[in-house]
């Protein structure tokens, strides 16, 4: 899997840095609040668990599956809404864990939904933002890194539902692309 990187954006180290900053910047805004932590599915997975590790508050965890992206490399546009949270949202304050933020199209309809289900507060919080690509407005709260303008895979991140299990952030050799 290693071998098809072309090169690394962000390493575990960096990684493990952001989680920390992150976790206190977590811990230090629901001081005395439980939210309900809302995972997206599948990317968010692994960064989830470390960023929330890190901060020492108590909240719910619960996870949501949207997707737009079908395993390629575009977002299709329209977002289906494939496993719904289990938690009774409302009046609750909601924190949203993200993998990256592109057009936006994906966190837009995910703040919708919430708040039409009732939650108090949403805030964001992502690893990643990728504002070249925004297409609706769409803000986060808490942001690891914002990256340039390219297709990114690992600690989450897939191309055709493979390289989530990467550590680190990288970007793909052009011939996996033409070849897979
Ligand atoms: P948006 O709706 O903001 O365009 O996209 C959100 C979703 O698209 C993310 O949760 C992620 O699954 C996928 N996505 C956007 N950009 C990238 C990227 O550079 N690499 C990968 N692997 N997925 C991406």
């Amino acid at each position: 899997m290693n071998n098809d990187i072309l090169k690394t954006l962000y390493s575990e180290q960096d990684i493990a840095d952001a989680c920390q900053r992150l976790g206190a910047e977590i811990q230090a805004e629901y001081k005395d609040r439980v939210p309900v932590a809302i995972g997206v599915l599948r990317g968010a997975v692994f960064f989830m668990a470390d960023v929330l590790r890190n901060a020492d508050t108590y909240m719910e965890t619960d996870f949501i599956d949207v997707s737009s992206y079908h395993g390629g490399l575009a977002s299709s546009g329209t977002i289906d809404l494939v496993t719904d949270i289990s938690t009774d949202i409302s009046g609750r304050e909601v924190l949203l864990i993200e993998d990256i933020v592109d057009t936006g199209r994906t966190l837009k309809y995910l703040i919708d939904l919430l708040k039409q289900r009732g939650a108090s507060d949403v805030k964001v919080c992502t690893l990643l933002d990728k504002p070249s690509g925004r297409v609706v407005e769409a803000t986060s709260d808490f942001v690891g890194f914002v990256v340039p303008n390219e297709f990114v895979v690992g600690y989450g991140l897939d191309y055709k539902e493979q390289y989530r299990n990467l550590p680190y952030v990288g970007v793909l050799k052009p011939e996996i692309y033409s070849t897979n």
